[in-house]
């Protein structure tokens, strides 16, 4: 007499029993995991308890962690214990390398920091090394913050490519032109000739980095050159980027010159009715916001600190929001800034409205934090790829600790990540699945290597500063 069959019927029993689910779970490369999930999509809330499962580099699946751990198996997990699990911040406009002049001078008018320092400064130094060492220290303190996608507009984009492959980071690299001499180039036609080359010829196969067009600005450039370079971006299908209605003193030149403000300017060469990546914005009247608003084609960037420190003056920012226009925010340079840390230009621009215009309703968190994720992502022309936690989006995404006596006690969290938190918070940095930083320890660069390079540099701008090459204050 065997005992098989009741065997064979207890096995039977007992798979019966098991989830269907632990049978077949879908294999995926990882697990990430949030006390509080912020996925950033329209209305999408805030997730208790949630997880994200992530496949070659992006987002499968997004949702309640049971559900996740049910559908999902995986080798590689990161705990959300205590942590806040949301897409990676998007710094719409910068100027990387630049932060090797970070604090070199302060506190003057636009027209003398730029006469007087930095235009002199770039033109004595700016070269592959210069750009190397600043790129460097950029994406080190970018990634250590929790930035994972910036749109860079600086020379020797080749260089600061090759930085940002090692560093990890998603780019849009603008390579730049202007009517005037600027490092490497005599002016307009050998700056946009490198640019077309750029464009046509630089290629990533991780897809991260995106060679763009940058002119430097309606006042800089000639209408005949914009429309020039308008047409080269068009043809390459490549982004477009531009300082555009910036300060006073711009739009005292474009009314001097032709008569005209900045955006009915180069709404006149057709630069609206094709995706900009539009710096600043701060002086748009209502007509011109309107005229964005119907093209639905201009990404205005918001750079609240830099604004302020060179006394820009207050982008309408909450105006161009309410008319449906995707308004992103960004550091600018860090030599206007003096850092590059997405927390200050969030908590800024929910900040400066309020008092600006008297109301303390606009610019709520939810707002902000969208300007700096899925509305970013839109404005510069990478809404569909990044920006929020939806499956089929890349894997760019951040946790912030929330063990901080500072950040006791937690009501609500959106309240918390744009009044309390800052890039000190942030402890995983993520781009395309690749985990660029854990912990407060950067991956990919080593701190100690990006110091040094950027005080090789520095060592040159001091003895110039010293030598009294510019006017530097004692
Ligand atoms: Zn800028």
């Amino acid at each position: 007499m065997s005992s098989l069959p009741l065997v064979r019927s207890l096995f039977a029993l007992i798979l019966l029993a098991l989830p269907v689910s632990a049978l077949a779970r879908d294999k995926a490369d990882m697990i990430v995991y949030g006390d509080y999930v912020l996925s950033m999509e329209k209305d999408g809330g805030v997730l208790r308890d949630g997880a994200v499962a992530i496949k070659d580099g992006v987002i499968m699946a997004v949702g309640p962690r049971a559900k996740i751990n049910a559908q999902y198996k995986a080798a590689k997990k990161i705990s959300g214990t205590d942590k806040v699990l949301m897409p990676g911040l998007v710094n719409g406009h910068t100027h990387a390398a630049m932060v090797l002049f970070r604090g070199m001078a302060d506190d003057m008018t636009l027209i003398d920091w730029l006469q007087n320092y930095i235009f002199p400064m770039e033109g004595k130094f700016v070269d592959a090394d210069f750009v190397r060492a600043g790129a460097q220290l950029a994406c080190w303190e970018m990634v250590r913050g929790g930035t994972t996608t910036i749109v860079d507009m600086y020379f020797y984009p080749r260089v600061a490519a090759k930085v940002y492959e090692t560093c990890g980071i998603r780019a849009i690299l603008g390579a730049p032109m202007i009517d005037y001499p600027s490092p490497g180039f005599k002016g307009w036609d050998d700056s946009f000739a490198a640019g077309k080359d750029f464009v046509a010829n630089f290629k990533d196969p991780s897809g991260k980095l995106i060679p763009a067009f940058a002119p430097h600005g309606a006042y800089t450039v000639s209408p005949d050159h914009l429309k020039e370079v308008l047409a080269a971006a068009k043809a390459a299908k490549a982004p477009l980027m531009m300082h555009v209605a910036e300060s006073p003193s711009e739009m005292a030149v474009m009314k001097e010159r032709y008569h005209n403000t900045s955006v009915r300017h180069i709404a006149g060469l057709g630069m609206l009715d094709y995706p900009l990546i539009a710096a600043h914005m701060v002086w748009p009247d209502e007509d011109e916001m309107d005229m964005m608003a119907l093209g639905g084609k201009t990404g205005p960037i918001h750079n609240p600190t830099s604004n302020m420190k060179t006394a820009a003056g207050f982008s309408p920012v909450p105006q161009m929001i309410a008319k449906g226009i995707n308004v992103g925010l960004g550091t600018d340079g860090a030599a206007s800034n003096n850092d590059l840390d997405m927390w200050e230009e969030i908590r800024l621009a929910a900040l400066i409205h309020k008092g600006k215009s008297g109301d303390a309703t606009v610019m709520p968190a939810d707002t902000v934090l969208a300007m700096a994720t899925r509305m970013g992502a839109a404005a510069i022309g990478l809404g569909d790829v990044i920006g929020s936690l939806s499956p089929g989006k890349r894997a760019d995404m951040i946790q912030l600790t929330l063990t901080s006596p500072r950040m006791e006690p937690l009501y609500d969290i959106e309240s918390h990540l744009v009044y309390v938190a800052g890039s000190r918070d942030v402890v995983m940095t993520m781009v395309d699945g690749q985990v660029l930083m854990q912990n407060g320890k950067v991956r990919t660069l080593k701190a100690k290597t990006v110091i040094r390079d950027a005080e090789v540099q520095a060592n040159k701008i001091r003895a110039a500063l010293k030598a009294g090459e510019t006017p530097a204050k004692n």
